[in-house]
């Protein structure tokens, strides 16, 4: 696997055929630690997630990006928090978001916003795909989508679960990240618990303990590949298999899907992506199932 050198505010590139895959940094948004960690007591996350006065936890929003040149293919995978945030939600969250980070780091494959051919929407958290969408002209008002050329792809079942949330997680969906797609012709819905493939080096696996059908990539042919965990392992500290967020709408599911990916990881040496750490985009890892441990880190 061949890893160039790191490019300022994204992960090293790590080449998995036929992609070349970075993990962009949109921004930050801090979150409830004790929402973060479920059951686990804070006495064990904080010394790991420290912690600010109103006990919220510091995280990164990433956005995965996969460029597959012979292929003519732009991929990403959720695009943060977006730009439609009121003060009141910024000042709760603390939410940071760069809208010039992708279009930078494009910049620096020689692309544009304009070439991006394929979005993955992991799933409709706002913290995941605020992105999608802005305001035309202001707040409140019509949206419509920052990249109009790209398919959208979205888990049908998600997809109707979002337009009807349970009382428990109604508040991490926000109709204007995504009512606007289903008028667009771009939307391309998935479905069934095992999809086939949408194209070319992505498969699809499929998760229902954090938010019913989870979308998540996995890059590679051959013997390389890449998972973008998304919530399932939302950082470095949820590599321990207990430690599940309270967000989850199945939280021992959870615990079943993360053993089996990590036994992907550790049998076929899986990449595994992660949405919200700040300080590494992707690891590798070694151990067991049960007991997992980085092996290999991409730093910022
Ligand atoms: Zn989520």
């Amino acid at each position: 696997m061949q890893i160039p050198a790191g490019r300022g505010t994204v992960s090293p590139v790590i080449r998995v055929e036929p992609y070349d895959i970075a993990s962009v940094v949109t921004g930050a948004i801090r979150l409830d630690g004790g929402a973060m960690f479920g059951v686990v007591p804070k006495v064990l996350w904080s010394e790991i997630a420290k912690p600010d006065e109103l006990n919220r936890v510091h995280l990164s929003t990433r956005t995965l990006v996969a460029v597959d040149r012979t292929g003519g293919r732009v991929v990403l995978v959720d695009t943060g928090c977006g730009t439609k945030w009121a003060p009141d939600g910024i000042r709760r969250y603390k939410i940071e978001f760069d809208p010039t980070a992708i279009d930078r780091y494009l910049q620096t494959l020689d692309l544009s916003a304009q070439d991006v051919t394929d979005i993955v929407v992991t799933h409709l958290h706002f913290d995941h795909n605020g992105g999608l969408t802005e305001w035309v002209d202001e707040s409140g008002g019509p949206t419509r989508l920052r990249y109009p050329n790209a398919r959208h792809w979205v888990h049908q079942r998600h997809w109707d679960h979002a337009h009807r949330p349970h009382l428990k997680d109604r508040g991490s969906f926000l109709k204007e990240d995504f009512d606007c797609l289903a008028d667009a012709d771009v939307l391309c819905r998935v479905e069934g618990d095992q999809p086939s493939p949408p194209f070319e080096g992505v498969e699809w696996f499929v998760s229902f303990g954090h938010t019913p059908y989870q979308l998540h990539p996995v890059f590679g042919v051959g013997d390389q590949k890449l998972l973008f965990a998304g919530d399932l392992v939302p950082t470095v500290a949820h590599l321990r298999l207990g430690w599940v967020m309270a967000y989850d709408v199945e939280p021992m599911r959870t615990i079943d899907e993360k053993r089996i990916v990590f036994r992907h990881a550790l049998d076929e040496g899986w990449w595994l992506a992660l949405p919200h750490d700040p300080s590494t985009g992707g690891i590798a890892i070694e151990g067991t199932p049960e007991r997992p441990v980085v092996a290999r880190a991409l730093d910022l």
